[in-house]
């Protein structure tokens, strides 16, 4: 019934162009519809449930349907569904959430929110805001962003030009000028050793040779995940933050950590960088500060780039803002959301759960021919998946192994974001370790039927 050419799902699908996926499939196959959500279950309009391992798309921490988020969404649609934040007007929400993120950010002195409606906003907005910190400081020369390959830094202009990802890329270029990637620690995959804290040295050195290569006068910031996600879940060695760190301060570049998947608990800390002790200048956050229910994005800065806008030059001010800057019904939801987080401490149950779930994959599904590596940090986590184990041969993305895989999932009551060549798993921050049992046995028996394609 589902994938009836002439049924509603179908039909309507041809009017959509989905997001990141071909309008020729999409013509072909029947979506799979999603009518409704509970916790960490998702339900389609047939009925039949589904074990989220996705949360969404990382973003919904929380979990589906939290009656909090929810009433506190109604009651301020019931008293103001939105207001502009441009000039001198405020909300009462937006003012709440910027005291609440200040409060959180507190350990990395972050200073001053700026909203948008997303981590492309966040990034784009950062971009900017480290562009005028520079020539409010009387270095109009250093505008260069450096960053890093495989990175994911949203889908704006921006975005794209510093995304290390050339498929995103190349079908829009020409991109912004003056953008350039530096190698990502990515033990699994890197052409210089197999020891991680050597590999942490290596990137910074890279990084630093890069700097100086451009000139330190003409960088204006170098910006990554603290741990990269739609990159396939590459978890850095805990020396290479640290050393990111030393080397911008060493150049007096700008540090921004795009945290729009690692902000609010999913990899295991409350912040990424905090996992490392490491204070950014600029953070980007979205996904989970309000867990998907209202698109919403933000910007914080700490006193170092405040403090530029304290210059008397005339246009000391933030010539940048989205009509949906400060959205009172997002920042709503973001404030009943990181209530949640805070008192239900899910940075600590993504550390914990997290640890358990990569213990558990390797145990059950590491000897596996497909299962190139398992990786991750908090409940973000990734299986790659090889055509050959011992050369680490990645499946091209049309392989039809793939799509049988993810049939094959879906058939057993599990949604599982397959990226490229990797199975990404993460999920709400409130899944359990039964939760982690269930997945797994899911996967087990998707692999076992998907091995009969491959014979
Ligand atoms: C998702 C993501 C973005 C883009 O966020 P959107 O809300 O899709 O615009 C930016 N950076 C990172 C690290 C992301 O994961």
């Amino acid at each position: 019934m589902k994938h009836d050419a002439g049924s509603n799902e179908t039909r309507a699908n041809i009017r959509h162009w989905h997001p990141m996926a071909a309008p020729r499939a999409a013509e072909q196959a029947a979506p799979l519809v999603f009518e409704r959500a509970e916790g960490v279950y998702i339900y389609d309009t047939g009925g039949r449930r589904y074990l989220d391992s996705q949360g969404g798309l990382w973003c919904v921490n929380v979990g589906h349907g939290r009656k909090e988020v929810k009433q506190a969404i109604n009651a301020q649609l019931e008293r103001l569904p939105y207001y502009t934040t441009f000039g001198d007007t405020s909300n009462l929400p937006v003012i709440e959430l910027a005291e609440r993120l200040i409060r959180m950010l507190a350990p990395e002195d972050m200073q001053r929110a700026f909203f948008g409606s997303g981590g492309s906003d966040a990034n784009e907005t950062a971009m900017k805001l480290a562009r005028q910190y520079w020539k409010l400081s009387g270095e109009a020369q250093r505008t260069k962003f450096i960053s890093l390959k495989q990175g994911y830094h949203g889908v704006h202009f921006g975005g794209t030009s510093i995304g290390g990802q050339m498929y995103l890329r190349s079908m829009y270029e020409p991109v912004l000028p003056g953008c350039f990637q530096v190698d990502t620690p990515w033990l699994y995959r890197n052409p210089y050793t197999e020891d991680a804290e050597e590999l942490g040295q290596v990137c910074a050195n890279l990084l630093e040779r890069e700097i100086v290569h451009q000139g330190p006068h003409t960088v204006a910031a170098f910006i990554a995940e603290p741990v990269q996600g739609a990159g396939g879940v590459i978890v850095p060695p805990d020396n290479y933050w640290p050393l990111v760190r030393e080397v911008c301060d060493k150049y007096g570049v700008l540090l921004i950590a795009d945290e729009v998947v690692t902000g609010f608990g999913r990899s295991g800390s409350m912040f990424g960088c905090r996992g490392w002790g490491v204070k950014p200048d600029m953070m980007c956050l979205a996904k989970g500060i309000n867990s998907g229910y209202i698109p919403l994005g933000a910007t914080v800065v700490n006193e170092r780039v405040r403090k530029a806008w304290d210059s008397d030059h005339p246009l000391a001010a933030i010539l940048h803002g989205y009509t949906y800057s400060g959205h009172p019904v997002a920042c709503a939801a973001a404030n009943a959301a990181l209530q949640i987080v805070e008192d239900e401490d899910l940075p600590a149950n993504a550390a914990k759960v997290g640890a358990y779930c990569v213990e558990k994959l390797q145990n059950e599904l590491g000897d596996y021919d497909v299962v190139g590596d398992i990786r991750g940090k908090g409940l973000m986590i990734a299986i790659e998946l090889v055509t050959d184990k011992a050369a680490k041969e990645s499946f091209t993305p049309d392989d039809p192994y793939l799509h049988t895989l993810q049939e094959l999932t879906r058939k057993e009551g599990l949604v599982i974001r397959n990226l490229g060549s990797s199975l990404i798993i993460s999920p709400p921050l409130v899944f359990t370790e039964e939760h982690v049992d269930e997945m797994t046995g899911m996967l087990a028996r998707a692999f076992d039927n998907a091995a009969a394609v491959r014979n």
